[in-house]
């Protein structure tokens, strides 16, 4: 199937590793040109390096931490300098901290709204006029299953993601006449650092091994294995090309059928 992809400007966010990652290596091998950004600029750099080599696509690389302001600023700008235009936003960051109610105080819940919701909406501030004007966009936002199911010892990725899909979905309402899409992929359990890091935490607090963690993941899944980051990317190239033209709104999730809900 021909996406559609080639010569189309793509901004991914948070994609040094992970799932931001694996959804730039997808859009380069369909032949988009990328623009990238992740706090630690050596991880970042080789991201970079790798995936032009690998395609020969035109790869540029902002360093930001995307709860600032000013660095989620920079990056759309450096974006928009570099191409004239962004034609796929892919909003992506890491994930807020781990926790339940009496966890958190008030500086907590400001950075995850900074982190998970604010930088959606700044980078689509920047570069959604001009998907209106070239009536031509896709904003795809990474958010988690925890939308449809939340997921317990995770207050703040429940709450901040729940307000990204009211944006999302009432974003996607305003916006729709002029030919861009805004939908949300929500990942299960996929394996990337983070969730291997994750069980290796999980493991020493507990006196077990990371395997034991990681069967406990897969027992609450229907498939009884993570998910693989390409396994994920692949709905975002889908969602960012010509051909998901009529599919907006929506959050889909790829989870090996972790969501036990019926839609
Ligand atoms: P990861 O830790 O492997 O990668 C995260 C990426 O975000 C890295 O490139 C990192 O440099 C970048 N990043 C982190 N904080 C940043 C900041 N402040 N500014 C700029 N860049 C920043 O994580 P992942 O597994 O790829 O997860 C990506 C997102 O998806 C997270 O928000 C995570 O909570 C969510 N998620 C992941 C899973 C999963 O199973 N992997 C499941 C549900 C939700």
């Amino acid at each position: 199937m021909d996406l559609g992809l080639r010569g189309k400007v793509a901004l991914v966010a948070a994609a040094s590793r992970g799932l931001g990652r694996a959804i730039a290596d997808e859009l380069a091998a369909e032949g988009a040109t990328l623009v990238l950004c992740a706090r630690g600029a050596d991880q970042l750099d080789a991201a970079k390096q790798d995936i032009a080599q690998r395609t020969g696509v035109d790869v540029r690389a902002v360093v930001a931490d995307l709860s600032k302001l000013e660095d989620v600023q920079r990056v759309t700008t450096e974006a928009l300098s570099a191409f004239g235009r962004v034609d796929v936003l892919v909003t992506n960051a890491g994930g807020p901290p781990a926790g339940t109610f009496e966890t958190h105080d008030w500086e907590t819940w400001e950075r995850a709204v900074n982190l998970t919701l604010r930088s959606v909406v700044e980078m689509t501030r920047a570069v959604l006029p001009g998907m209106r004007q070239r009536k031509w966009g896709r904003v795809i936002n990474v958010t988690s299953i925890a939308v449809k199911q939340p997921v317990d010892n995770l207050i703040l990725s429940n709450s901040v993601r729940a307000a990204v899909t009211g944006f999302a979905r009432t974003l996607a309402n305003e916006v729709a006449t002029d030919g861009v899409t805004v939908n949300n992929i929500l990942p299960g359990y996929t394996r990337t650092e983070r969730v291997e890091e994750l069980a290796t935490a999980t493991a020493s607090k507990e006196g077990l091994t990371q395997r034991d963690i990681v069967s406990r993941f897969e027992s609450q899944i229907p498939m009884r294995r993570l998910g693989e980051p390409p396994e994920f990317a692949a709905l975002a190239a889908f969602l960012a090309s010509e051909r998901a033209s009529y599919i907006t709104g929506q959050s889909i999730a790829v989870d090996g059928g972790w969501i036990r809900g019926l839609v």
